[in-house]
């Protein structure tokens, strides 16, 4: 069974309860279809003898298709095989398939709908599926990606210009979650009344009714495209993606958490020569439903999990080893786990450091190591509405300290996490009737759709660090699920004094 009490935390047994419920249908089984179905049964859509996800799609798996670290057959039909491998991430979501292109005739039997997302970049099919919701009133996306860029389009218009494209990985990943996202508002607003009863706690510490904050969340309303070249916009040329762009390459991925998960997920497709992973956990069942790599690996510890599935999705071009270890600037012999320091990072030659931590005083500390050390860091964070990515590379980049702010930001965290702490404790003492969940935007962890956001945006980056000609490097990346403009970054920052070496 998934435990999903950690989104229970965040919107409710309410929610959890609408999106067991939901009859959703995905068109298309590409890389970006892959990423919407396996998003959506881990987020708990389509519950058994609740609600069910369609999928609708003709497409043949090539050698290099994959799903997780299980390969295709190639020339198979990717839908056949759709079903047994979601049960492994998710046995409780009920996958239904079918093979071939959808038509009326198709959407017309599948019950009332709930939400239809289309994947597909073929314009024929938008066209009759963008008729088909408008005349039925279904909740409709539309998004198409290429190597370099995607669109999402709420429902209301075509998107030209990606008709026989590849779908790329990392675009699929940004494009996924923030399409799950706005496709989860639209089930909440739909089933508004289900909110009723259901308070939550901003993150002032005030208790307000749910159904309410549901109707304040503002929902895309017009199209969207992000590209991860160029000017970000979706003008210039498609990056073509070379296998060789991470060779020779080593990189750490520091806590193999949420967000560690799909970053390794995504960078193992980029065959780095060496991707390690660290982390002091051992995985757990409320970890499933944002952790995908993790299914089947109850009770083992997250880095050896992570390293052997970086070894498989790369095919074995990959050297990955396993730290089992905690981030800290002395070690301490009572711990069962050995402990990673700056001598040691010094040791290890990394040409990237990622940090997927969720906690500030680890990324204070890691930011110190790389600016001591001048190795470039990738600082990746999340919460249930957005998420950040902030890159120091030496001489190139602001540090983390004048981008972000990490000293005041990690002293603000502290305040904030004391004062969050306290309201619960006294809505706890008090046992107001009707809570049956305490929610806090900015402290109860994140939800898998931020996660894999991130984790997209910082591989789009990442290029850059090794190669200028991808662009130039944008060192604070943004996700704002809550904003009309879901990407924000900063244009064109110049190095602050403290990035280069230090005396
Ligand atoms: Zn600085």
């Amino acid at each position: 069974m998934v435990d999903f009490s950690r989104q229970e935390v965040i919107w409710g047994k309410a929610g959890q309860e609408v999106l067991a419920s939901t009859n959703l249908v995905v068109l298309g089984a590409e890389n970006l279809g892959r990423e919407i179905v396996k998003s959506a049964a881990i987020l708990g859509i389509g519950e058994v003898g609740k609600g069910k996800i369609h999928v609708a799609s003709n497409y043949r798996a090539t050698a290099a298709d994959m799903f997780l670290d299980l390969p295709f057959e190639e020339g198979s039909l990717v839908v056949r095989s759709l079903p047994s491998m979601i049960s492994r991430l998710n046995p409780t979501t009920s996958i239904i398939p079918f093979h071939g292109d959808p038509t009326v005739h198709y959407l017309s039997h599948l019950g009332t709908i709930d939400g239809i997302i289309s994947t597909v970049n073929d314009p024929r099919i938008q066209e009759l599926v963008l008729e088909y919701a408008s005349s039925k009133k279904i909740p409709l996306f539309l998004l198409s990606t290429d190597l370099c860029k995607g669109t999402l389009s709420p429902g209301i218009d075509r998107i030209a210009g990606y008709d026989g494209s590849i779908q790329g990985t990392i675009v699929s990943n940004i494009f996924a979650g923030v399409t799950l996202e706005e496709c989860r508002k639209q089930l909440f607003l739909k089933n508004q009344r289900k909110f009723k009863d259901t308070r939550v706690m901003l993150r002032d510490g005030t208790i307000q009714e749910y159904f309410k904050v549901i109707g304040d969340d503002i929902r895309l309303d017009r199209a969207f495209t992000y590209s991860i070249n160029g000017d970000r916009m979706g003008q210039g040329s498609e990056w073509m993606l070379g296998e060789g762009d991470l060779s020779g390459k080593k990189i750490m991925i520091l806590g193999g958490g949420a967000i560690g998960n799909y970053v390794a997920d995504i960078l193992a497709r980029f065959f780095p020569s060496r991707l390690d992973v660290v982390d002091f956990d051992v995985y757990e069942e409320h970890n499933l439903n944002r952790q995908p790599l993790a299914y089947g690996q109850i009770g083992r510890k997250k880095s050896e999990v992570l390293a052997e599935r970086i070894r498989t999705i790369s095919r074995g071009k990959t050297a990955s080893q396993a730290f089992f270890a905690k981030i800290e600037e002395s070690s301490s012999s009572k711990e069962a786990y050995r402990s990673i320091g700056r001598s040691w990072l010094e040791l290890h030659p990394y040409d990237l450091l990622v940090g997927c931590f969720d906690r500030f005083d680890v990324r204070k500390f890691v930011h110190e190591c790389a600016l001591t050390l001048q190795t470039p860091y990738a600082d990746l964070g999340s919460s249930p509405q957005g998420g950040r990515v902030n890159l120091y590379v030496p001489g190139k980049t602001r540090c983390l300290d004048c981008s972000y702010g990490i000293h005041q930001v990690y002293a603000n965290d502290v305040i904030l996490r004391t004062k969050h702490e306290a309201a619960r404790a006294r809505v706890v003492a008090g046992n107001p009737s009707g809570i049956d969940h305490l929610h806090c935007r900015d402290v109860e962890g994140s939800v898998n759709m931020s996660n894999q956001i991130v984790a997209g945006l910082f591989a789009g980056e990442m290029r850059k660090v090794f190669s200028s000609d991808y662009g130039n490097i944008c060192d604070f990346l943004k996700y704002r699920g809550e904003s009309g403009m879901k990407i924000q970054w900063e244009p064109d920052t110049k190095p602050c004094s403290c990035s280069g070496r230090k005396s």
